[in-house]
């Protein structure tokens, strides 16, 4: 039984001390060159890391890899690239916290461009749908569906947002068995001080956006706590400095949860 099944049948129970376990799992074999070249050319966050920090990483990406099956839909067919891109992309969320966090993550499936959305296969099987459908998608189940061309899109230092740490937003959030923009916290307390930060600044974007007025994060954000904190996530690991100067409470909330000041390591404007 993998650390993976572990933390999927016991889930709070275990995070204290999953962080001795994930050191065990966490293979010490240096990740391929390969990799190290993708991931610098096609993840620019990962660029302020340290070489040390892009490695650990990248083992969290393998981790995750895998665990995780690919396929290619739409004729795509899987490569690395898309491959360690999509699964380095997504540990930038979890490789500073001390345990796997993506329990429920069992399936990508890639498209090669939009999509037509995918029907949940039964009523509880919850989809998370973004604006036209067509980029992203998360499952309740824990199927995540992405447009390759999208991804690659994303993957330029300009880039105002991200695909993939959408949709693995809505997967952390999912942990818990429902989507409602609360991720499970390590430490309750910590667990309570971001409820509400989520009610607190929530309101402000949905005044703002039903104002018209220019709204702290994306006007998709204003549709409901799940779309809310996928979307400050993007934000806080793509446009740090605004979401600091906007939230900034919800940036250190979300700082305390990733454990990282993304904003801290920018160049000043
Ligand atoms: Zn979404």
């Amino acid at each position: 039984m993998s650390i993976w099944d572990v933390l999927a049948r016991h889930g709070k129970e275990l995070i204290e001390h999953a962080a001795t376990r994930l050191q065990f799992h966490l293979s010490t074999d240096p990740v391929p060159h390969l990799w190290v070249d993708i991931l610098t050319r096609n993840v620019p966050l990962a660029r302020g890391l340290t070489p040390h920090d892009q490695e650990r990483l990248l083992r969290v990406a393998r981790l995750l890899l895998d665990e995780v099956p690919f396929e290619g839909c739409d004729g795509v067919e899987i490569t690395e690239d898309i491959r360690v891109t999509i699964a380095a992309t997504a540990a930038l969320l979890v490789h500073r916290l001390p345990y796997p966090r993506f329990t429920k993550l069992v399936r990508v499936l890639v498209y090669p461009d939009t999509f037509l959305p995918v029907r949940a296969r039964s009523w509880h099987d919850v989809a998370v749908e973004e604006p036209e459908a067509t980029l992203g998608q998360a499952w309740m189940s824990g199927v995540v569906v992405l447009s390759w061309s999208a991804v690659q899109r994303d993957a330029t230092s300009a880039a105002s947002g991200n695909v993939v740490l959408h949709e693995m937003a809505h997967i952390l959030d999912a942990e818990d068995g429902i989507f409602d923009g609360q991720p499970l916290h390590d430490d309750p307390s910590q667990g309570e001080r971001w409820a509400a930060t989520l009610e607190r600044e929530f309101a402000i974007q949905r005044a703002a956006v039903e104002a018209g007025e220019d709204a702290p994060l994306n006007d998709y954000a204003a549709r409901n706590h799940a779309e809310f904190f996928a979307v400050a996530t993007e934000a806080f690991f793509c446009t740090p400095d605004r979401l600091r100067d906007r939230l900034p409470d919800l940036y250190l909330q979300l700082s305390r949860f990733f454990r990282e000041d993304p904003s801290a390591s920018s160049v000043p404007a």
